[in-house]
């Protein structure tokens, strides 16, 4: 599907940022393991879980709307038989909630059956719908996995796996990382830009493929490697090995820096980078690029806590414009401040600005004593349509902070993220018409400043062309109608004949 200029793609029943797992293992059954990365992953989506299994003879599935620990109960969990399956939680909408973009896909077709988990978004998902429903193919959602699923079980009708892998690959155009199941053999595959995170972990009789390595951690397993960007994986069926397939090659790559930013688990290791470590990173820029000296300073919890403690550790080396402080000179005081509500929900996903707020209000409290007749910075990841900081300013200066200065880790947000993440429409993002200036003046900080896309490149050791910026540049590394790309990417012709088999 494409979307207009500003239009918010997740609005319109795509597949959305999401977490994937696949397990095969050598004769113990996969569910459990399934179901407990499933919980190791639920940061990626909270709007429904599923697991799809094979038991060599017959395919199970259980796909429930809510949270992983709600979505099943044991009685599920005991009929999903097999020891290879794959699982998936799908990320909350701001929209409608629909039942029918529940993953995995799974369908049943001539040469077998197939499960599908999808984390991203093609662009291209509404031609190749038209081409394939003008070839009889019937469609039960709106969603673009079901797409993929589709034309995928079209060519293995014609060709062997791989092969009916890597032109499913060369049709669709967009962001995906896949765990498949083909009966009880299980792939895992990332789009030749690696937009998303994926990666195999060696289990003790077993593989697994899942969204980021701290599922793999949870299973006691060890972090092999990143699936590649355009690599198929195909796990063994006995559990034993991995079969590697480079099947697309692309000059770059368009990680999304904002999994590092934000999404993805601090604990976790994407793309050969401890998350954690690069948020600490990424608040050493910080500090270095626009530190501001005062008497404490404090995260947004738990969104800024990497990134405060980077920066103060950096402000205890070096005084604001970069000289070595003095002996007796602490820097800035690193201090929890504002306590949260773990029982509240995200607030992002509220559906009106005045519930936004509320929910801010709910969710974070200062400790007056942190805050009362002192000079504060606040740090956060990122700012979205502002309610948060806006909020936060406030909260604190009727606590009694002297002054409120905001610093954010990331650079301004700009565009959308058609790639993805709920990231709100342009007309929604505070960045997308204000300069920083006026957005200071919006959230009444006494300072704001963000890092720049330099940092970020440098935090995560890479190039700007390698990283997905669409966000703060609105500059996108697919071919997405009506925005302006950042790099030669064309979308695939649909609809005319087959690539040759010999591709
Ligand atoms: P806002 O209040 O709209 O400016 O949103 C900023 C807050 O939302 C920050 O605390 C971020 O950590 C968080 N945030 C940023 N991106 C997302 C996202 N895609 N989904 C949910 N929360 C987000």
């Amino acid at each position: 599907m494409t979307h207009g200029r500003g239009e918010n793609p997740q609005r319109t029943g795509m597949t959305e940022k999401c977490g994937v797992v696949g397990v095969s293992l050598d004769g113990r059954e996969a569910t459990r393991p399934l179901y407990y990365a499933l919980y190791a992953l639920q940061h990626r989506g909270q709007e429904s879980a599923g697991i799809v299994t094979h038991d060599g003879f017959q395919q199970h599935s259980h796909v429930e709307m809510g949270l992983v620990g709600d979505a099943f109960d044991p009685s599920d969990l005991e009929g999903l038989a097999g020891a290879a399956g794959i699982g998936h939680v799908r990320y909350p909408t701001a929209g409608s909630v629909d039942s029918s973009c529940a993953q995995p896909f799974s369908v049943s077709f001539k040469s077998g059956s197939l499960g599908l988990s999808h984390n991203g978004n093609l662009v291209n998902a509404e031609e190749i719908r038209d081409d394939l429903a003008g070839k009889g193919h019937a469609f039960t959602s709106d969603g673009d996995t079901e797409v993929i699923a589709h034309d995928l079980a079209r060519n293995l009708l014609e060709e062997d796996l791989v092969r009916a892998v890597k032109h499913t690959m060369q049709r669709i155009h967009g962001s995906y990382s896949l765990t498949i199941s083909h009966d009880d053999t299980i792939l895992g595959v990332r789009d030749p830009q690696g937009n998303r995170p994926l990666c195999i972990g060696k289990l003790e009789d077993g593989y697994v493929i899942a969204s980021e390595s701290a599922a793999i951690d949870t299973l006691d397993g060890e972090l092999v490697r990143d699936v590649r960007p355009g690599e198929l994986v195909v796990l063994h069926d006995d559990g034993q090995g991995f079969d590697s397939y480079q099947l697309i090659e692309r000059e770059r790559t368009a990680h999304c820096f904002f999994e590092h930013v934000y999404f993805a688990r601090p604990d976790s290791v994407i793309d050969e980078e401890l998350v954690y470590e690069v948020r600490r990173g990424l608040g050493r820029k910080l500090w270095e690029e626009s530190g501001v000296e005062t008497d404490v300073v404090m995260p947004v919890p738990d969104s800024g806590r990497a990134f405060a403690s980077g920066y103060a550790d950096a402000a205890d080396e070096t005084t604001a414009d970069g000289q070595a402080r003095a002996e007796g000179d602490d820097g800035v005081e690193f201090a929890e401040g504002l306590m949260k509500n773990r029982y509240v929900g995200r607030t992002f996903i509220m559906p009106t600005q005045d519930e936004r707020e509320r929910a801010v209000r709910l969710k974070l409290n200062p400790i007056k004593s942190t805050v009362e007749g002192k000079t504060v910075t606040i740090i956060d990841d990122s700012i979205v349509r502002g309610t948060t900081s806006r909020q936060l300013v406030s909260l604190l200066r009727d606590s009694g902070a002297k002054e409120v200065h905001m610093r954010i880790g990331a650079p301004p947000i700009v565009a959308p993220c058609y790639m993805g993440i709920d990231m709100a429409s342009r007309e929604e993002l505070i960045a997308a018409g204000n300069s920083t200036e006026e957005i200071r003046e919006e959230i009444s900080a006494d300072s704001l400043a963000y890092l720049s896309t330099d940092a970020v490149a440098e935090a995560l050791k890479t190039d700007h062309e390698d990283l997905c910026l669409g966000c703060v540049t609105g500059e996108y590394p697919y071919d997405i109608e009506g925005e302006p790309t950042d790099r030669k990417v064309t979308r695939p012709e649909i609809g005319g004949s087959r690539v040759s088999a010999d591709d």
